[in-house]
């Protein structure tokens, strides 16, 4: 008998705040409102079950335009 496991990590981020003052993107090159957010890095199962956190939780800010995720934390 065998399991196969598929072990992966995913990063997930949640949260919808505006920042409070404009940013440029290194990315794009937007300057607008970035999106801030938080995320915790998982150990993930068949990559969609978060089983187990890796990190603490993380402050980003996120490009409105592309995506781009900057590390926010101060
Ligand atoms: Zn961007």
């Amino acid at each position: 008998m065998a399991f196969f496991f598929i072990i992966g990590m995913k990063f997930i981020a949640w949260g919808s705040e505006r920042m409070p003052g404009t940013m440029r993107c290194g990315d794009c090159g937007t300057v607008a409102q970035f999106i801030r957010k938080s995320g915790m890095r998982f150990l993930t199962l068949f990559f969609v079950i978060p089983v187990l956190p890796l990190s603490g939780v993380k402050s980003l800010a996120e490009c409105p335009t592309c995506g781009a995720r900057y590390d926010a934390s101060t």
